[in-house]
C-alpha cells in the first residue's frame, strides 16, 4: 500500500504513527493484541463501501469490527485493514412501527433508546456488545423464550458486498442473503444498517438475580432443571457459576464469595413476573435475592462492569440437550476449580418462541437446544502466563467433561480461536453449513470476508 488516502472517504483515517493507534486497534478482550496497517472508522455507508473496495483494490486483509467484543478478536487482523465501525452507532426508533434502525457500530446499550416507548427487542445481557456481530451469530439473550433470537426480530440489513454494492437483504429482497446474515456471522459483507422488531416491554420488569452459595448448586441446579422447563415463555434465566461479583448492590461481605446466581428477567407485567419466580425466591436459603421491579435498561446495564475490556478472557462452549444429574454432577465439580475469583461459566435457558421457529428458517441451528454453556477464562492484564494457563487449562477440562453431554453443537458466537477453528462446523452441521456455504459462494465468492468464523465458499 503506498498511500493512506481513500477516494471519497469522510471518516478517521488511523495508522500505527497517530496517537489514537493503541486505543483504537484494543478489543473487549485484551488478551489479543493485533496490528493493522490502517484503521477506517468510517462514518457512514459511503465510508464503508470507499474502504471496502480500497482493501480489494490494494490486496489488504480485512477486519470487520462491530462491538468489538468477540472474544476471537476477530475484528482487528493484523497488517491489514480494519473497517471499524464504532462512530455509527445510531439507533432510530419508529415507535408507531414499532421498528427500529440501528447502525452496524451500535452497542446494546445504545438500543436501550427503544425503551424511552417502552418497547425492547432481544438483545445480549451485556450493554456494552455488539449488535452487528451479536445478531450476525443468531443473538441470545433474556428476552427470546418470549420474542425470539435477535435475527428473528431482524426485518432487513443493509450490506455492503465485496464489490462494494449496497444490497438491502429482507424477505422480500436477496432472500438467500438474508437468510444467511440470521446467523451465518460476517461471512457475506459489511451490515451498516438493521431493521429489528420491537415489542411492548416495561419499563419497569421483574428482573435481578438470585445468589445461593457454592455448596447448594447440585440442589440449585436439580431444582432450576424443572424450574425452567415449566417456566412460561416470558421468563428468560441465566445460571452464572462462579464468585459474587463487587457491585455496590450486593453487600460487601458476600463479594468473591463463590456462589451460583439464577438471574430472571420477566417480559411481562411486574404482578405475573412476580408470581413466575417465586418458586424459585423460595428455594433453599438464598445469600442474597437482587430480584425486584426494576427499570429494564437498568438491568441490561447490570453486568456490564463485570466483563470490564481489557481483562484477558479466554472461552469454551458447548450446546447442551437436558441438564441431567450427570451434566449437573459434572458442572458444580467443574465450576468453582478456576484459580482466578473472575472465572465463572453462564447457561442461558433457551426453548420458548427460538424452539418454534423452523429449523432451517434461519442460518441459526440450536433451536432445539434446552441449555448452552459458555466457560469464561478470565485473568488480570499484569498477571503472569501462568495464570493464563491455568485458566485456559480450567476452561478446556471443564468443557472435555461436559463433551459425554453436549448437544454435538455450539454457539458460533461463543467460539474463541485457535482450538476453536475447526469447531464452526460443529456450530452450524452439515446441511447448514452447505447452504451457508452455497450463499457465500454468491455473494463473497474470492472469501474476502474470512477473519471471522469462515464459512468457505463451495
Ligand atoms: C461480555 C460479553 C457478553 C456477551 N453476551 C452475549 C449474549 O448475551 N448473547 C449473545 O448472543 N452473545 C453474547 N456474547 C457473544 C457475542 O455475540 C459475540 O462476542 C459477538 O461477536 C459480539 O459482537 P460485536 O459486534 O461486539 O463483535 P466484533 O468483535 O466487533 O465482531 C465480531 C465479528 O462479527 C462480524 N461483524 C462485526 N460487525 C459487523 C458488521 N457490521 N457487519 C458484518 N460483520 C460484522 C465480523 O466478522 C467480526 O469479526 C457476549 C460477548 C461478550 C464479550
Amino acid at each position: 500500500m503506498e498511500t493512506h488516502e481513500i477516494n471519497g472517504f469522510r471518516g478517521r483515517l488511523i495508522t500505527a504513527d497517530h496517537a489514537d493507534y493503541d486505543t483504537a486497534r484494543a478489543l473487549w478482550n485484551g488478551a489479543v493484541d493485533r496490528r493493522p496497517r490502517l484503521i477506517a472508522r468510517c462514518g457512514g455507508t459511503a465510508d464503508v463501501v470507499a474502504a471496502v473496495r480500497f482493501a480489494l483494490d490494494h490486496g489488504l486483509e480485512i477486519a470487520v469490527r462491530g462491538g468489538g467484543h468477540n472474544v476471537a478478536g476477530t475484528a482487528v487482523c493484523d497488517d491489514g485493514l480494519v473497517i471499524d465501525l464504532s462512530a455509527m452507532r445510531a439507533v432510530q426508533v419508529d415507535p408507531a412501527g414499532r421498528t427500529a434502525l440501528v447502525q452496524g457500530g451500535a452497542l446494546w446499550g445504545n438500543v436501550d433508546e427503544t425503551q424511552a416507548h417502552a418497547l425492547a427487542t432481544t438483545g445480549g445481557i451485556v450493554g456494552h456488545t455488539g449488535v452487528a456481530g451479536l445478531t450476525l451469530g443468531g443473538g441470545i439473550g433474556f428476552l427470546m423464550r418470549k420474542h425470539g433470537l435477535a435475527v428473528d426480530n431482524l426485518l432487513a440489513a443493509e450490506v455492503v458486498t465485496p464489490e462494494g454494492s449496497i444490497l438491502r437483504a429482507s424477505a422480500d429482497e436477496h432472500p438467500d442473503l438474508f437468510w444467511a446474515l440470521r446467523g451465518g456471522g460476517g461471512n457475506f459483507g459489511v451490515v451498516t444498517t438493521f431493521a429489528f422488531a420491537l415489542h411492548p416491554l416495561g419499563p419497569t420488569v421483574m428482573a435481578g438475580p438470585v445468589f445461593w452459595a457454592a455448596d447448594d448448586t447440585t440442589d440449585v441446579l436439580g431444582f432450576y432443571r424443572d424450574f425452567a422447563a415449566a417456566a412460561p415463555d416470558e421468563l428468560g434465566t441465566v445460571v452464572r457459576l462462579g464468585t459474587i461479583p463487587p457491585l455496590p448492590v450486593i453487600p460487601e461481605e458476600l463479594h468473591w464469595r463463590p456462589a451460583i446466581a439464577v438471574a430472571c428477567c420477566y417480559a411481562g407485567t411486574v404482578e405475573d413476573g412476580e408470581r413466575a419466580v417465586r418458586a424459585l425466591r423460595r428455594f433453599g436459603t438464598p445469600l442474597v435475592d437482587l430480584l425486584a421491579p426494576t427499570p429494564y435498561a437498568a438491568f441490561q446495564g447490570g453486568l456490564d462492569d463485570t466483563v470490564p475490556h481489557g481483562w484477558h478472557y479466554y472461552w469454551k462452549a458447548t450446546d447442551l440437550t437436558s441438564l441431567s444429574d450427570e451434566a449437573i454432577g459434572v458442572i458444580a465439580d467443574h465450576a468453582y476449580r478456576a484459580a482466578s475469583p473472575r472465572s465463572y461459566a453462564a447457561m442461558f435457558h433457551m426453548g420458548g418462541a427460538v424452539a418454534r421457529v423452523p429449523h432451517d428458517a434461519t442460518a441459526y441451528a440450536g433451536r432445539d437446544v434446552a441449555h448452552n454453556i459458555v466457560i469464561d477464562g478470565v485473568w488480570l492484564p499484569d498477571e503472569s502466563d501462568e495464570h493464563a494457563a491455568a485458566e485456559t487449562a480450567w476452561a478446556r477440562r471443564f468443557l472435555q467433561a461436559l463433551q459425554p453431554h453436549s448437544a454435538g453443537s455450539v454457539y458460533v458466537n461463543f467460539l474463541d480461536s485457535d482450538d476453536d477453528t475447526g469447531r464452526v462446523r460443529e456450530a452450524y452441521g452439515d446441511h447448514i453449513y452447505r447452504r451457508l456455504a452455497e450463499v457465500k459462494a454468491k455473494y463473497d465468492p474470492d472469501n474476502a470476508f474470512h477473519h471471522n468464523k469462515n464459512i468457505r465458499p463451495g
